[in-house]
């Protein structure tokens, strides 16, 4: 008796079936939008077609960490992005500097890419995914080490990093 007793108990401890996904949900403000649809373009261009008409994205505070951008990702949820509203990460970031951000987060909640945290020789990121610069092909306020500031004709080696990972390393790179 007691046996079964147990039995049922371990039973009834397992959910009886997943939980009901949460209904498609689409929320971007309007001043996010833009880069939401270069993300479409871009992936598109590079022949994937990743869902992008399942997410969330709002400004507001970002847990635990200084970061300008998190992406929280749940089973059966949709994908949530929160972006800072500190001036630094947005009001008064210039334009490539908001386009990484929102790739980035991008690339964690509908491509599930993780962080890359390599460089190549002249100290650049391999990844738009590096979880420290956001401004891989911006254009610097200060040149650090020996890479140079101007960065925005790397653009298209990242974007093609961010869907390929396997993306051979650029000229500017080796
Ligand atoms: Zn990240």
């Amino acid at each position: 008796m007691l046996t079964l007793f147990l039995l049922t108990v371990v039973i009834s401890c397992q959910p009886r079936t997943q939980p009901e996904p949460e209904p498609k949900q689409y929320s971007v403000p309007a001043e996010v939008e833009p880069y939401v649809q270069r993300f479409r373009d871009e992936t598109q261009r590079r022949g994937q077609k990743p869902v992008t008409d399942n997410l969330i994205v709002a400004f507001g505070g970002t847990k635990g960490s200084d970061a300008c951008g998190q992406c929280l990702l749940e089973m059966g949820k949709t994908p949530r992005i929160t972006l800072s509203t500190d001036a630094y990460c947005w009001k008064n970031a210039s334009e490539n500097e908001r386009e990484c951000l929102v790739l980035h987060e991008l690339g964690h909640c509908l491509l599930n890419r993780g962080h890359r945290t390599n460089r190549f020789a002249n100290g650049a990121y391999v990844s738009l995914m590096n979880p420290n610069d956001r401004a891989v092909y911006a254009t610097c306020a200060y040149p650090i080490g020996n890479d140079v500031c101007d960065r925005r004709p790397r653009r298209d080696y990242y974007l093609d990093e961010l869907i390929v990972p396997a993306t051979p390393a650029p000229v500017w790179g080796r």
